[in-house]
Parts: C-alpha cells; structure tokens; sequence
C-alpha cells in the first residue's frame, strides 16, 4: 500500500508483537520499538500457562470465555508455541463443595468443556497428586511458551513489511496542536545482523497513530505525552522445579489466592504465584516469603514438591487497569480483562491509544480490537485475518509430524528440536556440518544455536529465548560457554566475551532465591567451572593490557632436557 498510515507500536510484548502483526498484516506501515530484548517485560515472566478460562469461571466470566475462544484459536495458529496439557482444578477435603459446584457450573456456563474426575481417576491421570485428595475438574488450560509466540508474531509482521526495533527506548512523545505526532526513541545497543541504528543515538519517528502497548509501563508512556493512565502493577512470584513433577495443570479449586497452581513447562515445572500491588514495575523487592510459600502450599497439592529441588524463582508485573473511581483496595480483585484508552476522546489528544490490562491468553484478541480501532481511525476496511493465518512454524501441524519422521526423530532431541521449530525444521536442521547437541539439559543443538545466532545476532539472551538453551538443570553452568563460542570467529572476541557475561549474569540472577539443596551444589559446581577452570573471576585478559612478565617463566627447559 502506497499511502499506508504510518503506526508506531510502543512496546514488544505479546500486545505489541499480536498489534505489529495485525496492523502489518491489514497494510499499516507499522514500526514497532522495544526498548530491550522481545518480551523484556511481563511476557517474558508469566507463568505459561494458556488459559482454559477455568480460572476465571467464577469470578470474572466475562474474561472466562474470551481464554476459552482464545484458546482455541492458539491451538490452531501457535501449535508449535502450544503443549496442550489439560488442566485439573482438585479439592482437597477442607475446600469448600459448595465452590466446587459453582466453578463446575461456571465452566458449563462458559463454554469450558469441564468433566469431573474422581479421586482415583484424578490419581491415574496424574499420579503425583495427594493421597488424600477428594475430586477434580478436568479442563483443556494448556502450557504455552510466551518467548517463541513473541517471536512468531514479530516475525510475521516482518515479512509483512514492519519495522521491529528492539533496544529502542521511547524518551519522549511528540505532541503538536494536541495531536501525537510520533516519539523520540534512544538506541542502546543492536547486537547482530539485524538494521539497527547506532547504540547511544536517538531517532525521531514520526507516524500517523501512536499505540502504547508498554502494559505496567504504560502510565509512563502516558505521562511523557501529558495524559494520566493508572496502572496498577501487581507483582507475582514464580518459582521452577528442575523436572516436570506434574504433566498437567494442576489448580487449587479454591477461590483464587496465593500459590494455587502448577504449570508443566517443557522440562520443568512452574509453581505460582502471589499479586501484591507494587509503585515501580521495575523496581521492588524479591522477597524470600513469596518463594517459601509456593513449595509450602503447593506441597499440599503434590507432596514430592517438598523433596523436590528448586532451579531458579523469578517475578512478573501484572498490568492491571481499573476504570478511575472503581476503587478496589485489593489487587487480586482488580478485574483481568483489558481496556482501549483512546486519549482523543478521554484527554482530548488526539493520534495515540493505549491498550492496558489483559493476558497473554488474549493477546490476539487484545491485538484485533485495537488494530479495528485503528481502521477506523483512517476509514480503513480491511478485516482481521490472524485468527485464521498460522504462525511462522506451525502452518501445519501435518508438517511437523512428517518432519519427525523425515529426520529420524525418534529421539527426544529430535522430537523436541522439531517442536521447537515447528514448520521450519527442515530448513534449520538440515546441515552437512555436525550437528552436536550444545545445551544437555534442554537438548538444543548446535544447528538451533546458529539459526537463532542468524536471526539474533550477539545478543545471546535472545538466542536463549528461541531456543531454550542454558534454561535447563545447570542453568548455562555447562553450555553459556559453548553459546558463546558459536559467534566466533564471525564477531571479535571482546564482543563475545561481553555476550557470554551477560548471559551468564542473567542465569545467576533468577538463581538467588533458590541457593538450598542440590541447587547449591550446581551453583558452586557452576562457579568453580566458570570462576576456576576458565579463571572467569580472575582473567588476566580483561585488563587493558596484558603483563606478560608477571608469569612464571618456568624451569629451564634447556637444562632439564639435558638431565642436568
Ligand atoms: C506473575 C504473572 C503470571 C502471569 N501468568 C499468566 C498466565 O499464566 N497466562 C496468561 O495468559 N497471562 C498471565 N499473566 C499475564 C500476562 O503475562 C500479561 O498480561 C502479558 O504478558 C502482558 O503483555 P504486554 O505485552 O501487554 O506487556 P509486556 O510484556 O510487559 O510488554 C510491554 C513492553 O513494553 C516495553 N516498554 C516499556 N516502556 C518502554 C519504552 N519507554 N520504550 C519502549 N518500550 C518500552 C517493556 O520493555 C515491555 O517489553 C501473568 C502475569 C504475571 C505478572
């Protein structure tokens, strides 16, 4: 489209990536900047799990049935970003048969196919679960991977012309005759192949519409342009377990509260969570409480969890909106649904809406309502097509089973290299170069690493969120290392040393709150590996200049090969 209304989209997580593709896909020329990596914010810190709508049956039934019909639609254009567990939401005897009926009640009311399942039916089904426990509800939640959906919707708004600009950060919004006009965004780094500008510049990009989808950010997008958004960020804490004690969604049928549920995630499973109201979404404690109290109350559901060991713990912001004048003092009951702001007919400026609230489950349909909003902005009619267009890897689910067999993959590193990659395994795996596996614990393998490398570049946190390496059991302890290597000799070595910092620091990070146990072990042993064999601590190399005469010269060899 010759004369497209320029879109800047604020914001690269499952909302902005889900508005690129649409806004692209409908002919907008849209840019879209992130000011880190793709899901820097609470899309990379969610629990995973994608919502049946069982949770919300009773409570919010509004948001209920948009995650079943979300649901489904994930199913169909994310089946490679997709593990459809089921969920159960059990009671144990001190919960209440009265809420059992009404949560089995609200799913018959939403449209969630719920099925009761005895105790012993719950048992065989998932043979962790208490001895002691009364019943469940069996429902379609599934277990969803936020990193690789990001990346599949940014992708497809790339071959769809967009602009994605990561490590951009909005510093200011241009507004003239109460009109926004574009932003001012600073470039930090831009690591890799990609077009980025250059790091420490900033950039003026003009644009016909302004989205702010920046989530528990976007009060501070709204204070730069002048209008008063009130978000309000609410913290949870996730804590994950180093192997998949549960192989579906296990929930507490209680009314929702602290640590409730168990989301199977790849090789791991995912404890969650707590919702206390915070000031700064970047900035508030991580406290050792919230950690505690997953294993202590989840224990109750799947005992072994007390045995189990804990790899690592990390915390998301919720960003939860609430009309002015509602008033609610308690954040869990802050409604979960999502609200369009458009500031023209709220603030009187016009050119730029905000989008707040909501989850990842509804992220695509977050995405179609404001991509209308923005057609009728311009007296554009073109309809929505993202329900219906699979995403990069998964056009065809047929596709990924022929790939299986195509390659031989029998093995769990191949079956799981071809989920990961969906459609686009054949094209990724085929190499004449060996191909070892790289990262053990998550079995990614070598062909994986330099596919993400080439669409990444550097920066190899986001060549662990295509591929899951260094996420595993060790926690990069083994494979941070040959990460890095794989960039050389493509980039210098100062570059990748700084590359292998930063990912290794942002393994320590999560690992903090879980120093107990084995955990502490491999975090030695991690220590040792790094700080010791590879002198990581101490390395002589890092100064500016090396002094070479402050080694041992040695003994002379002269003498002792002359056995004088
Ligand atoms: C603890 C927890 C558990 C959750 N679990 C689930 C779950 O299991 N299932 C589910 O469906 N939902 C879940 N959610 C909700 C879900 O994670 C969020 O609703 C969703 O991820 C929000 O996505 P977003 O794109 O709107 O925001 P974000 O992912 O936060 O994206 C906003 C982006 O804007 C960027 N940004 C901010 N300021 C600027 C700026 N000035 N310039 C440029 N970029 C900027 C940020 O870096 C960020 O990447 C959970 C939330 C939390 C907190």
């Amino acid at each position: 489209m010759v004369d497209a209304p320029a879109v800047l989209v604020i914001g690269g997580g499952s909302t902005g990536c889900g508005i690129a593709r649409d806004l692209a896909m409908r002919g907008f020329d849209v840019t879209l900047v992130e000011k880190g990596n793709l899901t820097n914010g609470t899309t990379g810190r969610m629990h995973g799990l994608l919502h049946s709508g069982g949770r919300y049956a009773v409570s919010d039934q509004a948001s209920a049935k948009e995650c079943i019909k979300e649901n489904r639609v994930l199913r169909d254009i994310a089946s490679h970003c997709v593990e459809m567990t089921e969920g159960l939401f059990i009671q144990r005897p001190e919960d209440s048969d009265a809420y059992f009926q009404e949560k089995l009640q609200g799913c018959r009311e939403c449209d969630i196919p719920a099925t009761v399942l005895s105790a012993e039916e719950t048992k065989a089904k998932e043979p962790a679960v208490a001895g002691d426990i009364e019943r469940s509800i069996a429902v379609p939640d599934g277990a969803i991977d936020p990193f690789r959906l990001c990346v599949a919707n940014a992708l497809s708004a790339q071959r769809h012309g967009a602009r994605i600009e990561t490590h951009a950060e909005v510093t200011d919004v241009l507004v003239e005759d109460d009109t926004v006009v574009g932003c001012v965004v600073r470039h930090d780094t831009g690591p890799g192949k990609r077009t980025h500008r250059t790091p420490g510049t900033t950039e003026e990009i003009r644009a016909d519409y302004v989205v702010n989808a920046t989530g528990a950010w976007a009060g501070q997008i709204g204070d730069l342009a002048g209008v008063d958004i009130e978000v309000r960020p609410s913290k949870g804490a996730m804590v994950i377990m180093n192997v998949r004690q549960v192989d579906t969604v296990i929930n507490r049928c209680r009314p929702k509260g602290d640590a409730d549920i168990i989301v199977p995630h790849e090789t791991t499973a995912i404890l969650g969570t707590t919702d206390e109201e915070v000031d700064d979404p970047e900035e508030y404690p991580e406290e050792q409480w919230e950690v505690d109290l997953m294993i202590e109350e989840l224990s109750e559901l799947v005992p072994i969890l007390r045995e189990s060991r804990t790899i690592r713990s990390f915390w998301g912001v919720r960003p939860l909106y609430e009309p002015p004048g509602t008033g609610t003092t308690d954040p869990t009951d802050i409604t979960r649904d999502f609200f369009l702001l458009d500031h023209k007919e709220r603030d009187g400026l016009a050119g730029m809406t905000s989008i707040v609230g909501g989850k990842f489950t509804t992220y695509r349909m977050m995405a179609e309502r404001i991509t209308d909003h923005v057609c009728e902005q311009f007296g554009i009619r073109a309809d929505c097509r993202t329900a219906d267009e699979p995403l990069p890897g998964s056009e065809d689910f047929e596709v990924l089973r022929d790939h299986m067999e195509a390659f031989g993959l029998r093995s769990p590193i191949g079956r799981r290299s071809t989920q990961r990659l969906g459609s686009r395994a054949e094209k990724v795996l085929t190499t004449d170069g060996p191909n070892p596996v790289l990262c053990e614990c998550e079995a990614v393998t070598r062909a994986e690493i330099q596919d993400a490398i080439d669409q990444s570049g550097t920066d190899l946190n986001a060549v662990r969120i295509r591929t899951r390496a260094s996420m595993g059991n060790c926690q990069g302890g083994l494979c941070c290392h040959r990460m890095a290597n794989e960039l050389h000799p493509e980039h210098e070595e100062p570059t990748v040393r700084t590359a292998l910092d930063e990912l290794y620091q942002e393994r320590w990070k999560g690992q903090r709150h879980a120093l107990w146990g084995e955990q502490l072990s491999q975090a030695m042993l991690n220590h040792v590996l790094h700080g010791t064999t590879m002198n990581r601590d101490h390395d002589p190399a890092r100064q500016e200049t090396l002094d070479f005469d402050a080694f041992d010269t040695g003994t002379d060899r002269t003498r002792d090969s002359n056995g004088d």
